[in-house]
């Protein structure tokens, strides 16, 4: 062995710890660290030749480049849509990177079956029935192009076409309709080679509204003369938080033959709250569905769950099995079923939470993040220099300026904002105006921290 590698492993327990107090000192200041990170970064260094040992890595990542790291895990961080990570799932993802278990399969492990508790466990929280199967991804993104993926193996079994073996060009063009689908969705249908421009955008409801009109779906899906398609649900959109009636859209199913995706990468956490769930009912008649679990759940980066009720499709797409020996049957191992044949145990954070907190600690974040939200839509909307662009529907607060809202001066006061390192939201354009997004999801967002993200508009507004 290498006498620098050597000494770590002699000296493990000491690295633990060091690495241990530069997290406890990084965690403890972290509602009052920048959200943003300051200037450009160090140019590359060149190889080191010779190592040094892990003690002066991390001293010299903890002097060179920690400092330039985001606030994105604190509580005023309210761009995207991002979630921090909670104790416990910080924990479990310690942990996950000791044990470096490989769940691509169950052999020799009982890691694969921690991960199956845990995909049972977020079922239970979607609302979803034990028709549902699922595996854990590295985001929504992912979850997504499997959903797809699942849907377009769907359309080869309804038109005759093996889309495993023969490939998608034997569907011909495929329709995949929706109305505010998530840009990630476009990215799927390139990776499916479906193809980003078979999106076919549906008109929405009226009245400033984000959900899909499912009449206007309806008269979509009659013009395809029978022919199967894809429909896009979407439960939790991105500007304002709308969610399409998935319930009304699943009953078009007894008229049309479609594939029912649905994108609740965010929204899906409405279930966990009384006050919420009637936004995600009808979640469960979905055909494949798509929740991310780093952002609302709380857990490190890279986290999400797909579902989906056809998983023999899923293993004729991601089977990585010779085909003389026939497709995998009874429980697949999870290389039969995601993009990825070593795969690694992404499910350890998440069921640390959800053992740590249950499902009323998670309920309590999202309540909490609502009513946040709502409060700051108070306050925005109370300010002179301000308006909202639509209703605070449940977590994100979508606003611009009073007057004359150009693309840089909304910019400009969100680089004001986050150059005063109290707040960081995220520019978009809503209805064809340019905008401004804040968005709560993470646990550690109070009372107090809103009151700074007001406080920090309105002096952004006067400067
Ligand atoms: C964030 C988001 C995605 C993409 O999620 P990643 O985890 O960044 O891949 C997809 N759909 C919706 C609705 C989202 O909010």
């Amino acid at each position: 062995m290498h006498p620098t590698l050597a000494d770590d492993l002699s000296r493990l327990p000491a690295l633990l710890q060091s690495a241990r107090d530069v997290a406890a000192r990084e965690l403890g200041g972290l509602a009052e660290r920048p959200v943003v990170g300051p200037g450009t970064a160090p140019g590359p260094a060149a190889l080191p030749e010779e190592g040094a040992g892990a003690e002066a890595a991390l001293a010299r990542f903890v002097e060179d480049w920690a400092p330039g790291f985001s606030g994105s895990a604190g509580p005023r961080y309210l761009g995207f849509v991002t979630g921090g990570a909670t104790p416990a799932s910080v924990t479990g993802d310690w942990l996950t990177a000791a044990y470096d278990q490989n769940v691509s399969g169950a052999a020799g492990s009982w890691a694969a079956a921690l991960e199956r508790e845990t995909v049972a466990w977020l079922r239970e929280v979607f609302g979803l029935g034990v028709e549902h199967s699922g595996a854990l991804v590295t985001g929504a993104t992912a979850s997504n192009t499997v959903g797809l993926a699942v849907a377009r193996e769907w359309l080869g079994e309804r038109l005759g076409v093996d889309v495993s073996r023969s490939g998608a060009a034997g569907l011909g063009p495929v329709e995949v309709l929706s109305g505010s689908p998530h840009s990630s969705v476009a990215k799927a249908l390139s990776v499916l080679g479906i193809g980003r421009d078979r999106l076919r955008p549906v008109p929405l409801l009226p009245g400033n509204r984000e959900a899909v009109d499912v009449a206007a779906l309806e008269t979509a899906l009659a013009a395809l003369d029978g022919r199967p398609a894809i429909v896009v649900a979407n439960a939790g959109t991105v500007n304002t938080v709308d969610f399409d009636d998935l319930r009304a859209i699943a009953a078009l199913k007894e008229r049309h033959g479609f594939w029912l995706h649905v994108d609740a990468a965010f929204g899906g956490f409405a279930a966990l709250s009384p006050r919420y769930a009637h936004l995600v009912d009808g979640l469960d008649a979905a055909d494949s569905v798509c929740v991310d679990l780093h952002k609302w759940l709380n857990v490190p980066y890279d986290a999400a769950v797909q579902f989906t009720r056809r998983r023999d499709l899923q293993v004729r797409v991601f089977h990585n099995a010779s085909p003389y020996l026939g497709l995998p049957t009874g429980e697949p191992d999870f290389l039969h079923l995601t993009p990825e044949n070593s795969r690694r145990l992404r499910a350890l954070p998440a069921w640390f939470s959800l053992v740590a907190y249950g499902r009323a600690g998670h309920r309590e974040i999202v309540e909490r993040n609502a009513a946040l939200a709502a409060r700051l839509g108070e306050g925005v909307a109370a300010l002179d220099g301000l308006r909202l662009l639509a209703p605070v529907r449940l977590n994100v607060v979508c606003f611009t300026l009073a007057d004359d809202p150009t693309p840089g001066r909304v910019a400009a006061l969100a680089d004001a904002v986050a150059d005063s390192g109290e707040a960081f939201l995220t520019p978009t354009v809503y209805g064809g105006v340019p905008a401004l997004r804040a968005a709560f999801s993470n646990w550690r967002t109070s009372e107090a921290d809103t009151a700074r993200v007001l406080a920090a508009l309105t002096s952004a507004l006067s400067g």
